[in-house]
């Protein structure tokens, strides 16, 4: 059965732009798993804690056949690879992969929580979201837009160098 599911990428480390381009490349290489759609690159100010570089954020939508534990451990595994150390709270990252959604459903398991708690009040996510489904609704959160209307203070801006979706 195929799904789909959308997930966040985010890095300020190491070339974010090349980390979030690679993180593109490496969900497209995934098992079962195609890129159906991939957001402009956002660049956004480090929320929580502050001294540290700005954010490359992205959003790509996969068709997947993997079911979503196995599709979180091989967002993992690919973090991984890009040297991700888990090291403090909000601390800088080579390359985060969150799991944003998958299918209409909700899910909360000790590994794994979706909708992404935290996805409905980050402008970074919705956004780079928007980009790709702007009409979408978030199971339990309600429409990208209403949303997107309540974060619209916060920091988060196109990359020139990106092309538009
Ligand atoms: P954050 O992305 O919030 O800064 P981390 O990436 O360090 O935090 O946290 C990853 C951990 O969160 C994973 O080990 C995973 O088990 C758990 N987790 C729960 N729900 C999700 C989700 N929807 N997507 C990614 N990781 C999740
Ligand atoms: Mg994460």
């Amino acid at each position: 059965m195929r799904h789909t599911a959308f997930i966040g990428l985010g890095s300020n480390l190491e070339h974010p732009q090349q980390q979030i381009l690679s993180g593109f490349s490496e969900l497209e290489a995934l098992p079962d798993t195609r890129v159906t759609a991939r957001s402009r690159l956002w660049r956004s100010a480090p929320v929580g804690y502050a001294a540290q570089p700005d954010f490359v954020n992205a959003v790509a939508r996969l068709s997947t056949g993997l079911e979503p534990e196995a599709l979180l451990d091989a967002l993992l595994a690919i973090e991984r690879r890009h040297g991700r150390r888990r090291e403090f709270p909000n601390a800088p990252r080579t390359l985060d992969l969150d799991l944003l959604l998958f299918d209409d459903r909700s899910l909360d398991t000790e590994r794994l929580t979706v909708p992404h708690p935290r996805m409905g009040g980050r402008a970074f996510v919705l956004r780079p979201l928007a980009d790709i489904a702007p009409e979408l609704r978030i199971p339990g959160m309600g429409p990208i837009a209403n949303l997107l209307a309540q974060c619209a203070d916060q920091n988060a801006s196109p990359m020139e160098t990106s092309p538009a979706p």
